[in-house]
């Protein structure tokens, strides 16, 4: 679904040059879910961003579906580190936005039930982001961004920032959503124990200018279980 060949970034900062990716090559498979780790400022989230195209590419192609990507798609959603929800806007109100008016009033209100029950908040539904923890915000934005259908979801450290006990069941469900949707994923994360649990694939980024270092893949029966002597070899 997701094709990157030899992918440069520069940025310029008071005219001097920074490489921030250098040649990276990746091919990501419908279905698949990719997780990339790496050190700070390796350029990660700028590899997202360039591909749902919030930043643009220096050199290199990025294909979505075997066409080059040359503006925000539809079928690429990026989920950010906090909840960027509208905070005048119900929870409802906040999924709704995002379907398209071509769709039916009485099935845009099934989907908006539908993704609201996934993320477990079918209580909180016009709830304003203000009323609800920062983790039931993130789970808003994932519900929000799984409504759009998208292709492809790309997650930025989506779990950062939240308590370890939050960030455990946030895994478990997003991990849910991929066995049920099948949606293609690539999730960036700092967490080894998060990229082995939520992947089928993890890319290592270095750094320097970034690069894909390598590519581990992850073999592990479902439901996942971190204690699993396999686990733990991948991890080393
Ligand atoms: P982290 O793990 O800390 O989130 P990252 O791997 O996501 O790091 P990026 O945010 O992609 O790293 O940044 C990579 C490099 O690109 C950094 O050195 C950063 O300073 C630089 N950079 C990112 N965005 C810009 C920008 N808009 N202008 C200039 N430099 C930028
Ligand atoms: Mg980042």
């Amino acid at each position: 679904i997701l094709e990157i060949h030899q992918l440069y970034k520069n940025f310029y900062i008071r005219g001097q040059k920074f490489e921030v990716l250098a040649g990276v090559d990746l091919t990501v498979k419908k279905g698949e879910m990719v997780a990339i780790v790496g050190a700070s400022g390796c350029g990660k989230s700028t590899l997202l961003k360039l591909i749902t195209t919030l930043e643009s590419i220096s050199s290199g192609e990025i294909l979505l579906d075997g066409e080059p990507v040359n503006g925000p798609s539809p079928k690429c959603s990026m989920i950010f580190q906090e909840a960027r929800l509208f905070p005048w806007l119900s929870v409802r109100q906040n999924i709704e936005f995002v379907i398209s008016d071509a769709v039916p009033k009485a099935e845009k209100k099934e989907m908006v039930e539908y993704y609201i029950n996934l993320v477990g908040l079918s209580e909180f539904t016009d709830a304003v982001p203000n009323q609800l923890s920062g983790g039931m915000q993130q789970r808003v934005s994932i519900a929000r961004a799984l409504a759009t259908r998208p292709q492809l979801l790309l997650l930025d450290e989506p779990f950062g920032a939240l308590d370890a006990f939050t960030r455990m069941s946030m895994q478990q469900e997003v991990l849910r959503i991929w066995e049920q949707d099948k949606t293609t994923m690539m999730i960036v994360t700092h967490d080894i124990d998060e990229a082995i649990y939520l992947s089928s694939r993890v890319v290592i980024m270095g750094k320097n200018p970034g690069v894909v270092k390598k590519i581990v893949p992850v073999n592990l029966p479902f439901p996942r279980d971190r204690t699993d002597p396999a686990f733990l070899e991948i991890r080393g």
